[in-house]
């Protein structure tokens, strides 16, 4: 993907604009943003730009190098998508010596750097203290806070905000041209103009999900249990089913949180669970569905799950 297809976040597009086209890219740079906002897409445009061969504007899209970067299979782009431990940051600093294969430069990107411990940051900050000429390294994170002040100061932060209700129903409509226009648009209200969430609601039965979310809410606040007890019993038939709607409900629980605090949100369910209940019992209900979340990653038995999900949503 080109910058200039890059959805939203204009201020920041032109700013790297600028930097390539001066030649201008810090050696570290840290991409920040909510999961969703597209910090992987801009890792990868941004190292597309650091091995493209074209002598026009760079990433030019068409050249051996970015059509390798694209397909990530360029040996000179090397992707970590884990928790690095200080063992594999030193591995990536002695290969950060060795010559490029085939680029002008060596980038290493290293997603989803939040749970990176101070060991391993230490060691990174080692490399990026006296970086080998010709190495780039781009880091993904959702708050820049997680990395040290010393790793901040090092790196240049680029932040991304999510393109807006309007803009991620459109580029959602593109992706899923079967779904009718009042599907798309209410799963880009609920994820809040958040395209990678939106996106991946309305995957895979996203839909049904959502909807069964927002059924559960409601059951929230009703008087008897029953209906919250049969409507959660849906989750145990299938696990990822249970997590799309799990991650609806967090979309949701966030929105009441805001509600809450009177910020108007786009999600009438989210705005009535706000007007019935105290921010205290709302904040309760958030961190329960985050925590049953948590809980969807172990082995835990979904029949328990279920009944266990729908007592802590009540009683809290
Ligand atoms: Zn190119």
């Amino acid at each position: 993907m080109l910058l200039s297809n890059f959805a939203a976040n204009a201020e920041l597009k032109s700013e790297l604009s600028d930097i390539m086209k001066h030649h201008a890219l810090p050696h570290a740079v840290i991409i920040d943003g909510a999961k969703g906002t597209g910090k992987a897409t801009l890792a990868d445009i941004i190292a597309q730009y650091c091995v493209c061969t074209s002598e026009q504007t760079k990433p030019c899209g068409v050249c051996s190098g970015c059509m390798k970067a694209e397909k990530h299979i360029h040996p000179d782009i090397f992707i970590a998508d884990s928790t690095l431990s200080v063992d594999a940051v030193r591995k990536i600093r002695s290969s950060a010596y060795i010559v490029p294969n085939e680029a002008p430069m060596k980038v290493y990107i290293l997603l989803n750097c939040d749970k990176m411990l101070a060991p391993a940051q230490n060691a990174l900050l080692k490399i990026l203290e006296e970086p080998p000429a010709n190495v780039q390294f781009i880091m993904t994170v959702q708050s820049a806070s997680s990395m040290l002040a010393t790793v901040r100061s090092r790196s240049r932060i680029f932040s991304l905000f999510p393109a807006g209700i309007r803009e991620a129903a459109q580029i959602a409509a593109a992706h899923f041209p079967d779904k009718s226009p009042e599907e798309v648009s209410h799963a880009a209200q609920i994820c809040d103009g958040n395209i990678g969430m939106t996106l991946r609601m309305l995957q895979n039965g996203g839909e049904e999900a959502l909807r069964l979310a927002e059924e559960i809410f409601q059951a929230i606040t009703l008087s008897s249990e029953y209906p919250l007890l049969t409507l959660t019993g849906q989750l145990a038939s299938d696990r990822a089913f249970a997590v799309s709607v799990l991650d609806c409900m967090t979309e949701i629980a966030a929105d009441c949180v805001k509600a809450s605090f009177g910020v108007s949100v786009p999600s009438p369910v989210a705005s009535s669970v706000a007007e019935r209940y105290s921010k205290k019992r709302i904040a309760g209900i958030s961190e329960n569905i985050l925590y049953a979340r948590k809980i969807l990653n172990t082995n835990v038995n979904l029949n328990l799950f279920c009944t266990w999900l729908c007592s802590v949503l009540r009683t809290y």
